[in-house]
């Protein structure tokens, strides 16, 4: 075997995901297309809070935090108010930064760990019950390269995708919007600008060293027809009411916006994350990020497949980001829709938003933790303690070893023992088989729980009440068997 996984892209997807199996000590080779250039062309820049916990807990979140913009609050069609300054979380905004920053950082860290193939491209795949076999084309021509599992994370027009015969049904939902990246004369008020009118969008964000990207749809065009900064300005003025004196366009391009999802993430060996398994338009910024997520929720599965715990576990991937994907789909398409409807349906969806927004504070509080992702829980077997599936917070903790917080806790990327402290705050025991990389202890309990079994990627897998003599046994375990490798009983 060349490697245990081999991962196709160098994406954001692809170089999270090789990050954490090598960190978990897996040999993985990422084969990618282009160049091992970074491009200062770049098509995501909103990174949303759960993101950056993501991060976090992979030490990166503070240094990607210096490269981009804070916002608090995002502003919608010019009256609709989304406020992240309230979301549980160390990051209650959006950070405004270009994806190549993303990358930049994600590929730092896999760097020296991970063996990366560029100027390499897939051009078939073959799988038995043991095998992945790769033919690829680089600069020295063909090559034939095997691994034990493979990851797609090649972006929305995947090799993977349709080589293992995974079909990716959807629509196009816009044909062609135009996308500019410019100088501005005028500093926009509001930081991030979003503007819908009947028939029409536009979209103005800053994105770092003065550049500003400009998003807009003004109708039927096709992604053949030349596009010219005049359209740009032309869409801004009529979406956003003014064009701020865009100039020096350094990037003008069409893309198409689709809605797709593949039906199942995996197949044999093979599984497909990020672009690879669901597109949407970028309305909300979310691709990227659901991407990301993916990445933390695949790598430490694979990685315990790879270490010889039951495939079966990589089931519960389809199985808990089917469907946020879906989700995600579903509310990017609702933002469209709404932004750019031109029914009455469409037209009293924006007359009503901004008041429900504003006025509602479970709405307001719901739109939050859907951007951000913070609000994404995973199912849960029946009779679970209810904190189980759902994201475990940063909890401040006692000092010690494991960190300050609980993202720090997580840095090895393994189980976490999080116990509330009391005066016998030492810890209940924990089977040998969880391969626990911290125990530690929080100022203060959570949800009534007084211990928790934290996943690698942050997600509760069990929660517990002690009897309350340390090394009691529990009175109400409560553990995942869908979300954790072995069973546990504290
Ligand atoms: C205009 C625009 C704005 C966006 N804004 C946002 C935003 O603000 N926030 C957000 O979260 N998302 C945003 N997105 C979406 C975001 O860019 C994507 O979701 C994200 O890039 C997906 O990452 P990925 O790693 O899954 O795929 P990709 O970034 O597409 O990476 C796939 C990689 O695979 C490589 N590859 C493909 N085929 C092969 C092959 N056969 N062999 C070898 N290598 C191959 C490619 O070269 C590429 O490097 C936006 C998208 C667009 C178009």
């Amino acid at each position: 075997m060349d490697a245990d996984v081999i991962v196709i892209g160098a994406g954001p997807t692809g170089l999270l995901l090789a990050g954490d199996l090598a960190a978990q000590g897996v040999r993985v080779t990422v084969v990618e297309k282009r160049p091992a250039t970074v491009s200062n062309l770049t098509r995501a820049f909103a990174v949303h809070a759960r993101t950056l916990e993501v991060l976090d807990a992979r030490g990166l979140a503070d240094d990607l935090l210096t490269t981009g913009q804070v916002v608090p609050r995002v502003r919608l069609f010019g009256r609709i108010d989304v406020d992240l300054s309230r979301l549980p979380t160390r990051f209650p905004f959006v950070l405004i930064t270009p994806q190549y920053e993303v990358e930049r950082l994600l590929r730092r860290r896999a760097e020296g760990a991970v063996t990366f193939r560029f100027d390499t491209r897939v051009t078939a795949i073959r799988q038995d019950a043991s095998t992945v076999t790769v033919d690829v084309e680089g600069a020295d021509g063909p090559e034939t390269l095997r691994s034990a599992w493979l990851v797609g994370a090649d972006g929305v027009h995947s090799t993977v995708r349709p080589a293992v015969s995974i079909p990716f049904p959807g629509r196009t939902v816009i044909r062609a919007m135009v996308l500019a990246d410019v100088r501005l004369t005028t500093t926009p008020t509001d930081p991030l600008t979003v503007a819908g009118r009947s028939g029409a969008l536009g979209f103005l964000a800053p994105f770092g060293h003065g550049w500003y990207r400009f998003i807009g749809w003004a109708g039927e065009r096709t992604l053949d027809d030349p596009v010219t900064l005049d359209e740009a300005r032309a869409i801004a003025r009529f979406t956003l009411g003014d064009d701020y004196g865009m100039h020096d366009a350094r990037f003008l391009t069409r893309f198409a916006a689709d809605e797709r999802q593949a039906p199942t993430y995996r197949a044999g060996r093979v599984l497909l994350a990020g672009d690879a398994a669901h597109v949407h338009s970028p309305a909300g910024g979310l691709g990227m990020n659901t991407g990301l997520q993916d990445a933390a929720n695949l790598g430490w599965k694979l990685a315990a497949v790879v270490r010889g715990a039951d495939a079966a576990l990589l089931d519960t991937y389809q199985a808990e980001r089917h469907p946020v994907g879906r989700q995600v789909l579903r509310a990017s398409g609702t933002v469209l829709r709404l932004a750019v409807g031109r029914g009455p349906l469409a037209a009293a969806g924006r007359r009503l938003l901004p008041w429900l927004l504003a006025h509602v504070r479970p709405v307001a509080r719901k739109a939050a933790l859907t951007v951000s992702a913070i609000g994404v829980a995973y199912p849960s077997p029946r009779g679970a303690h209810p904190l189980v599936g759902r994201r475990a917070a940063d909890l401040p903790l006692r000092p010690g070893p494991g960190g300050a917080t609980l993202a720090q806790a997580l840095r090895p990327g393994r189980f976490v023992v999080v116990q509330a402290a009391g005066p016998d705050a030492s810890f209940a025991p924990v089977p040998g088989e969880v391969d626990v990389a911290e125990r530690v202890v929080v100022r203060r309990a959570d949800g009534g729980s007084d211990a928790l079994l934290v996943r690698p990627d942050g997600y509760v897998a069990g929660a517990y009440r002690t009897a309350g003599a340390p090394g009691s046994p529990a009175t109400t375990p409560a553990t995942s068997p869908a979300t954790s490798p072995r069973r546990a009983t504290l």
